[in-house]
């Protein structure tokens, strides 16, 4: 089976690639990490999410495509195209026509996304909710619903008022802000039904108001966490929480909560910049955890 995609039963998932693979410094991403407490779990990282040779955490930035009886979902949208990042080159300005070929091998058109599900609404997760358009930012989607946490966008409205495009690369501006004024933007609360067993899960510190989705199929339960974990380093170290989140402290007090929860209830997760395998379990281990196959 491609790890690309992968049958739920019940519901369909599907790897839409924007960049991969995106490397960052162990150090960068992560600063209290030191690289020899990875070292015991070499066989685990590498290759597919940790360059022992190079000292890099190796991301994956897609979409999660999800059909759930005729409804179609587009979770997270990448980095995009064309987008003004000068901060970071890998990107700023790109071409990126692989994304919307992707959606159409998957035999999708961009009309035919009902829902832009964004768990939160960093640089690297809103990319695509916008194309360039005679010169002006509209929704790439056209009859989705684009949902996201109230409390988020809130944030990062008022974040906007207050500095206008000096903050998260300026992505409030030109990714978020044309779909709440095109009327396609669904302000959530934490714990909202969305749709039969697809509901909005709270998981607050990588981003004040960070949201995953829960979906609950007939005795399993997959989350979707967004960037409560950005790579299978933090199930071995969930006390590394990233440089880019705004409450480190809370980010891993959610993460643990998270990671008991998996292994209590044999959770399938599924971590938004995860390469390799679409999604993983967790197992306790040692008074710790370790990551095990989703299947
Ligand atoms: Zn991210």
């Amino acid at each position: 089976m491609s790890p690309d995609h992968l049958d739920l039963g019940g519901a369909h998932l599907r790897r839409i690639t924007d960049l991969d693979r995106f490397a960052l410094p162990l150090s960068l991403l992560f600063p209290e990490a030191r690289q020899q407490e990875l070292e015991p779990f070499r066989a685990d990282l590498a290759p597919w999410h940790y360059d022992f040779d190079a000292g890099a955490v190796l991301l994956g930035v897609h979409s999660l495509l999800l059909r759930l009886d005729g409804l179609t979902v587009l979770i997270d949208t990448c980095v995009g195209a064309c987008k003004p990042r000068p901060a970071r080159p890998e990107w700023h300005a790109r071409k990126a026509q692989g994304y919307l070929a992707a959606l159409a091998a998957a035999g999708l058109g961009p009309e035919d996304i009902d829902m832009v599900f964004c768990t939160h609404l960093h640089a690297d997760h809103v990319g695509w909710n916008t194309r360039l358009q005679d010169g002006r930012w509209v929704p790439t989607f056209p009859r989705a619903r684009y949902v996201m946490g109230r409390a988020e966008h809130d944030h990062w409205q008022k974040a906007e008022a207050q500095a206008p495009g000096q903050h998260n690369h300026g992505a409030y501006a030109d990714s978020v802000l044309p779909v709440v004024v095109a009327g396609q933007a669904d302000l959530v609360e934490d714990g909202a039904d969305l749709h039969h067993g697809l509901s909005v899960l709270p998981l607050p510190g990588h981003s004040p108001g960070q949201t995953g989705l829960a979906l609950d199929l007939q005795g399993r339960r997959v989350v979707f966490c967004g960037d409560a974990i950005h790579s299978p380093l933090q199930i071995f170290r969930p006390d590394w929480s990233s440089r880019f989140c705004h409450d480190p402290d809370q980010a891993r007090r959610t993460r643990r909560a998270l990671l008991e929860q998996a292994v209590a209830e044999d959770l399938a997760l599924i971590p938004a910049h995860l390469r390799g395998a679409l999604g993983l379990r967790v197992r306790g281990h040692g008074g710790g955890f370790r990551p095990a196959p989703l299947f």
